[in-house]
């Protein structure tokens, strides 16, 4: 053998070995166990061979390694705690998770067969064992483990001489099974468990939180979590809850200070929640280990007579009950309770009180403490204030932020679509809302039309279009001035909205404003929602300007699809021009050739239409033109093309169709020109005696790929083909296929 190759072998053997010296120790054990040396050993009962006892020493010596590795490297001790692995090197990881559960099962099974093999009196340890490793390991390792132990059990009895499957070895390997179950079983609870516990705190964290902020009117009461209006709700709750954070620094410090310079030993600021029903603590400093954070009601103990009288109250050795945020018996000897009032509203309560000693009385209450507990309370209310109008200052900092940016967006807006969608965007910014509508207004018919609507009952007007009657959205686009009065419907038998017909869901706040541009109201843009006082003056001014975006967007959309559509489309006709059926053209045979479709370009010419000019007049001639035009338009797809090509040529292009269909089409289209009587325009005489005529069509067609690779080709067949239906006595249709060998001369002519 090539000694290099040899040293390479003997190398990677060397890695394998002391990589798996874990895996190769517990195979070892496993023949050792099915030949029952340890059962020989233990029972003394004969000499084991030489070979027996070094492979004996060197199996058990491989074990011990393996685990004094793990018991000297912390790195590998993890293995055992299930902690996530360093590097990433997932699969080495849970080898080694493998390799440290197996030794110890190993070990475990090695005194099993020596303590009496299938009947040893250990077997409730091997069971609690293999509980604990699938305990604290991941389930795939822990499948391995369980399999490795029922593996070794089989070597256990059978070096008994029992059968497998006999009935001992169903019972043990039944009870390995089921530990193992029971306790997977038990984890994955457990987890599950621990997960909804933590879950449910946090969420009364944030709703305490939530709580708290309504409290100090950090955030209104009207502000709710509805599902549209979620992220602006949330970017609320997140400056409230800053500000309540902040909020309670100042004020624990304010206690502090108290307890402190007043030698108090608890001093407790209970506030009163929104329903005023209740006091709660908000903040306290003290040396009691029995306070409790309960709710209280506002009459318990000797708290009702602040509330009701609104006067600060001493008492002297008040009795347990008397200070119902004492949770158990506290020696109180004196107690002082002051009111706190914001512009003569009660916000809350600060109490102090001073604890007697066994030795020694409190130190009663001084008209001086009194004095220095009010001014705190003033100091605590105007903290309290200027949080809220910091919340104020950022919240409305924040909804004009949002507010310029949508209106950014409306200036953006190339379509009607995408104004209005904007429009309903940009008022979702700053003001809740169940329902909204556009309503245009065309002056000329006198007909409002609802262009978009969002929300709750959206489906029902979406495209509703009505004459002028005495609706809100009529009178407004008619007075140029919101309605109804300060956004509120006052009663249930306020105006209709829209028509008499439609009804909304019932809404408690409304409000419809004018689309005004230039001086002009364009339509109209309704807003409703379910709950009360949504649409105040503040939010009135922001969604008027709003408002006229949309009309100068909207009218500005108008415009640019009207220029569009100039650009784009034959005046006379309304089909589109030239120019664009070459582009859209070009764009279909790119598309035919990528996905290898078919395609037919059909070509038209009216017969003798000279003679019709001649005859009766340009206006006639102009009439027959966009008559032959709609016939043309009539029976193409929309996903086909239909174009003014030239003076009285037109141009239809026919996607994935190919020569038999395009044939079909075009004789269609022969027919029903045929079929249309015309009557000149300046005859002066009664329809009865009007002079009827009719004009005829030729056309010529070639299709993609066979007739031509590119427009230029194709459409130079196409005509040629009609040059031949033209010379073949007009009124048909030739296909450039039909012509063969004689269209092949004329191209070559
Ligand atoms: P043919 O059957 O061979 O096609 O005979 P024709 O008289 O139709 O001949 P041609 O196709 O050359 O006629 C084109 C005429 O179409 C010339 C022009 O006066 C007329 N024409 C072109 N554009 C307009 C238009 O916009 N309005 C009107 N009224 N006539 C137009
Ligand atoms: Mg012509
Ligand atoms: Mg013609």
């Amino acid at each position: 053998m090539n000694p290099f190759r040899r040293a390479r072998a003997l190398y990677r053997f060397r890695q394998l070995v002391i990589r798996r010296w874990g895996g190769l120790g517990i195979i070892g054990v496993a023949i050792l166990l099915l030949h029952g040396i340890f059962r020989d050993l233990s029972s003394g009962k004969s000499t084991p061979g030489i070979g027996v006892l070094i492979a004996t020493v060197a199996v058990v010596g491989l074990l011990g390694g393996q685990l004094g590795a793990f018991l000297r490297a912390g790195g590998r001790i993890r293995a055992l705690r299930r902690e996530p692995p360093e590097n990433g090197n997932d699969k080495a990881d849970g080898s080694a998770e493998f390799d440290a559960g197996g030794v110890l099962l190993a070990f475990s099974a090695v005194a099993l067969q020596a303590t009496g093999g299938p009947g040893s009196p250990l077997y409730p340890l091997f069971y609690a064992l293999i509980a604990f490793l699938v305990l604290f390991h991941r389930p795939p390792i822990g499948a391995a483990l369980v399999s490795l132990a029922l593996l070794l059990e089989t070597a256990v009895c059978v070096a008994a001489g029992l059968p497998i499957p006999g009935e001992t070895w169903v019972f043990h390997a039944g009870f390995i099974v089921l530990f193992a179950l029971l306790y997977l079983l038990f984890v994955q609870s457990e987890i599950a468990r621990q997960r909804r516990e933590h879950r449910v705190r946090l969420l009364a964290e944030i709703h305490r939180s939530r709580e708290e902020a309504r409290d100090f009117r950090l955030i209104t009461s009207q502000l709710s979590i509805d599902s549209r209006g979620r992220s602006r709700a949330e970017e609320q709750e997140k400056l409230a809850q800053g500000a309540v954070e902040t909020l309670h620094q100042a004020l624990f410090y304010s206690l502090e200070l108290l307890k402190k310079s007043l030698d108090l030993y608890t001093c407790v600021l209970l506030w009163l929640d929104e329903s005023g029903e209740h006091l709660s603590i908000k903040e306290l400093a003290t040396d009691s280990e029995l306070i409790h954070e309960r709710q209280l009601p506002i009459d318990a103990g000797a708290l009702g007579s602040v509330v009701k009288q609104r006067q600060a109250l001493y008492l002297r050795d008040p009795k347990p009950g008397h200070l119902p945020y004492y949770d158990g018996p506290e020696p109180i000897g004196a107690f002082l309770a002051v009111p706190v009032l914001e512009e003569g509203h009660l916000r809350g309560l600060l109490c102090a009180d001073r604890r007697a000693s066994d030795t020694v009385a409190a130190r009663p209450f001084e008209a001086r403490d009194e004095l220095l507990l009010v001014g705190a309370t003033r100091q605590i209310v105007r903290q309290v204030q200027s949080e809220r109008v910091f919340a104020a200052v950022e919240r409305s900092k924040y909804e004009h932020e949002r507010f310029y940016r949508a209106s950014e967006l409306l200036n953006r807006a190339l379509t009607p679509d995408q104004v209005f969608a904007t429009a309903f965007e940009a008022a979702r910014a700053f003001v809740d809302f169940d329902f909204a509508a556009i309503t245009l207004y065309d002056r000329a018919s006198r007909r409002h039309t609802v262009a978009a609507a969002t929300g709750d009952g959206a489906a029902e007007v979406m495209g509703l279009c009505y004459s002028d009657n005495a609706g809100l959205v009529a009178m407004v686009v008619k007075n140029r001035h919101y309605l109804p009065a300060g956004g509120e419907l006052r009663s249930a038998k306020e105006p209709f909205v829209f028509t008499k017909k439609v009804k909304l869901p019932s809404m408690a706040s409304l409000v419809v404003l004018p689309l005004v541009c230039a001086d002009e109201a364009i339509g109209s843009f309704t807003l409703a929602s379910r709950r009360p006082h949504r649409f105040a003056k503040d939010r009135r001014e922001m969604l008027g300007v709003i408002a006229n975006q949309v009309a100068v967007s909207t009218k500005n959309a108008e415009m640019y699809r009207a220029m569009e559509n100039l650009a784009t489309t034959d005046g006379l006709t309304g089909l589109i021009n030239h120019r664009t059926f070459q582009e859209r053209l070009a764009v279909l045979l790119s598309r035919a050739e990528r996905h290898q479709q078919r395609l037919a370009v059909l070509l038209t010419d009216i017969d003798h239409f000279k003679k019709i000019n001649d005859a009766y007049g340009h206006p006639t001639g102009d009439a027959v033109l966009r008559r032959v035009a709609a016939v043309c338009l009539g029976e193409v797809r929309k996903i086909d093309l239909a174009a003014r090509y030239g003076g009285e040529e037109f141009a239809i292009v026919l996607d994935g169709t190919e020569l038999a269909g395009a044939r079909l089409l075009a004789e269609r289209i022969r027919a029903e020109v045929a079929a249309q009587s015309f009557t000149p325009a300046n005859e002066a005489s009664s329809p009865s005696e009007k002079l009827l005529f009719s004009c005829t069509l030729s056309l010529g067609i070639a299709c993609y790929p066979e007739d031509g690779k590119d427009a230029k080709t194709l459409i130079a067949h196409a005509d040629q083909s009609l040059y031949n239906a033209k010379d073949g006595g007009r009124n048909r249709s030739v296909a450039w296929r039909d012509l063969g060998a004689r269209s092949a001369i004329r191209a070559v002519k």
